[in-house]
């Protein structure tokens, strides 16, 4: 008789050939046996290991989402006589699949689906895994264009199965998948259909057009109501519709997609995020740089772009004498800078800093506002030292990184160390002296981290810091790596002490990563609230009355003098409607001018809470105020106390 041992030591023998889900706690959705994941309903043959896995972990509430998409699908099939449908895969946070319909679907439809979905639960169909051989399944699937090609275009040797295929079907509906799935689709959790979008076939422009049906499911329905609560706070937060409310950016078509333009007020604010890093770095001994946007093949054929990376890249550009590329990265042109003249060991470390703007084709399909553009402009370094200097110089990026994002409210970071990719330039010993230095580094600084296996760039290793926003998302913000590749492809030297020739090693890191990310991420994390340094407009003047334009006016140009940023709203609207206009515009501080103000010399004075404060004085709000931008405060003056603890009068 069949003995199953599960990982809390008990013991269940079972007859031969009785499912798995004999010996499992009714929570489990799936089982895990010798480290692979096995339905429930998977026949025990003889002795084993198992574990129960259950949806409250990462890969059991993968199964829930994945299992979801299938009743979906299913549902769709039901409605939509003659839908080919194409994949459905778990995703972050839920699951979505792509279906080819005769009609677009809207969201009255997702609610039909929704309700569809709801008989195949309570109909309690199990799902019942079957394996057929190429022909078998080509035949079941001989009206699912999408699932035919799959299945023509797999490798024999592809998965466990050889050139075997698997197919999961309840009712009398089937899908091609390896599994595994839940019992029955009464377990799946509570779920909620979210969205539908256009998607290509395999991710290719040039296929057919999909429409991507996106869901989400819990193992509870406090945890879907959670969720919702969090989608929704995001969605109030996107970086796409406050850019466009607070007027920062906008991506024209004529323009192409992912390339964006900054207006006056985005402009204003990336100005004071790019003073504040060229400025803090010079002080760390980084020497500002800059390179050109094109460059001649041979720079990335040296450099090994071409050879992998030449994906990213905007098609070359024949020039009169030569060919050109537009550039991916910067890295090469720093290297050009360190080799325009013989180097001694006193130069070393070099630290170069540029804001350096690249273009990079990312797949249409990945765009997304600032978060990922194909023209982004890199917070972008390199440090060209010693093999000896290495671990300081990392502690010291290290240090920086903390820094600066502690400036912006971005504290106790998730590190990651990530190794050698499948697509690496460079031999393993590189790699291995390039990831053991990262390594010291990170267990000198006393920073807690993990390996990331096989997620470096292609030209070192790296570590990764993230932060979490407002709302508990987690960020990829800053990029350290580490680079003895292109010192050795670009034949980089120094002169020691010895006087001999060395090789230099380099460091590439972008604190910010690049610009436009930083900016959407800051938006997103704010709420469009920035601080005021970060402000586009820090101050606005509502005059009561056209009389009050004037003081208003002559007001705002004493506070420009101190280097504020002042605007005046003149406009014909009435107050109500212009301090409305001021609290969505997230303008941190508000004044309302009157007779009352004027004649008392007084401001009243709203921050962003809509609190007013009246009787505040001139010079200490201005004084204040110059003192928040100055020290890149993350909070606001205290107005009360500055208008001498009186209370704020409510709005
Ligand atoms: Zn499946
Ligand atoms: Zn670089």
């Amino acid at each position: 008789m069949p003995r199953v041992t599960l990982s809390d030591g008990s013991i269940h023998d079972l007859d031969r050939g009785l499912p798995l889900a004999e010996a499992m706690p009714d929570e489990a959705v799936c089982a895990r046996v010798d480290g692979r994941l096995v339905d429930l309903a998977w026949p025990v043959e003889g002795d084993v290991n198992a574990e129960p896995v259950l949806s409250s972990e990462e890969e059991g509430l993968n199964v829930l989402r994945h299992s979801t998409a299938h009743v979906m699908a299913q549902a769709v099939c039901d409605l939509y006589p003659g839908t080919k449908y194409a994949i459905g895969p778990p995703i972050n946070d839920g699951f979505y699949y792509d279906f080819e319909l005769p009609e677009s679907l809207n969201l009255d439809d997702l609610e039909r689906i929704e309700t569809r979905m709801r008989e195949i639960v309570a109909a309690n169909q199990p799902f019942l895994r079957e394996e057929l051989d190429r022909d078998a399944a080509l035949e079941r699937f001989a009206d699912q264009p999408f699932k035919r090609e799959i299945i023509e275009t797999a490798e024999a040797e592809e998965g466990a199965l050889g050139d075997r295929f698997s197919l999961y079907r309840n009712d009398g509906w089937a899908d091609l998948c390896l599994g595994p799935h839940v019992p029955t689709t009464a377990r799946l959790g509570a779920f909620k259909l979210l969205s539908v979008a256009g998607a290509y076939w395999r991710g290719d422009e040039r296929r057919p057009q999909l429409q991507r049906v996106y869901g989400t499911v819990w193992p509870s329905g406090q945890e879907l109501e959670a969720y919702l609560r969090r989608r929704e706070e995001a969605e109030r937060r996107d970086h796409r519709k406050l850019g466009r409310q607070l007027d920062l950016f906008s991506f024209p078509d004529e323009l192409g997609m992912g390339l964006a333009i900054w207006h006056p007020r985005g402009g204003i604010l990336r100005k004071q995020l790019e003073d504040f890093v060229r400025d803090l770095h010079v002080t760390r001994g980084y020497d500002p740089v800059f390179s050109p946007h094109i460059a001649r093949s041979v720079l990335w054929e040296t450099s090994g772009h071409l050879a992998k990376f030449a994906e990213l890249m905007y098609p070359a550009m024949d020039g009169e004498t030569a060919r050109y590329f537009v550039k991916p990265m910067n890295c090469p042109f720093h290297v050009l800078i360190y080799k325009s003249r013989g180097r001694s060991y006193r130069e070393l470390p070099m630290r170069l800093q540029e804001l350096g703007t690249v273009y990079r084709q990312e797949r249409a399909g990945t765009l997304h506002g600032l978060l990922r553009t194909r023209g982004m402009t890199t917070e972008d370094a390199h440090i060209i030292c010693t093999e000896d200097q290495l671990i300081d110089e990392l502690l010291a990026v290290f240090d920086l990184t903390l820094e600066i994002q502690r400036t912006f409210g971005f504290t106790d970071p998730v590190v990651n160390l990530s190794t050698k990719p499948g697509l690496a330039i460079g031999d393993e010993a590189m790699w291995a002296r390039a990831t053991e230095a990262l390594r010291s580094a990170l267990d000198k600084s006393g920073l807690d981290y993990t390996v990331a296996e096989g997620e470096g760039a292609f030209y070192g290793p790296k570590v990764d810091f993230h932060f979490h926003d407002a709302i508990g998302r987690l960020w990829q913000l800053t990029t350290i790596q580490c680079d003895f590749a292109l010192p050795e492809r670009f034949d980089m030297e120094y002169t020691g002490e010895d006087n001999h020739r060395h090789r230099p090693v380099m460091i590439h890191r972008a604190i910010l990563g690049t610009l436009e990310r930083f900016v959407g991420v800051l938006t997103e994390h704010h709420a469009g609230a920035f601080p005021l340094w970060l402000a586009p407009e820090q101050i606005r003047f509502v005059p009561i009355a056209d009389r009050h334009a004037s003081a208003a006016e002559s007001q705002a140009v004493s506070m420009r003098e101190r280097g504020l940023r002042v605007g005046v709203d003149a406009s014909r609207e009435t107050v109500q409607k212009k301090i409305r206009e001021a609290q969505l515009m997230r303008i941190p501080y508000t004044i309302v001018l009157g007779d009352r103000e004027i004649e008392a010399g007084t401001l009243s004075v709203r921050d962003r809470s809509a609190s007013e404060v009246r009787g505040v004085p001139v010079a200490p709000f201005v004084d204040a105020a110059v003192e928040e931008a100055a020290s890149r405060a993350l909070d606001g003056v205290d107005l009360a106390s500055l208008a001498g603890g009186s209370r704020p009068a409510a709005t």
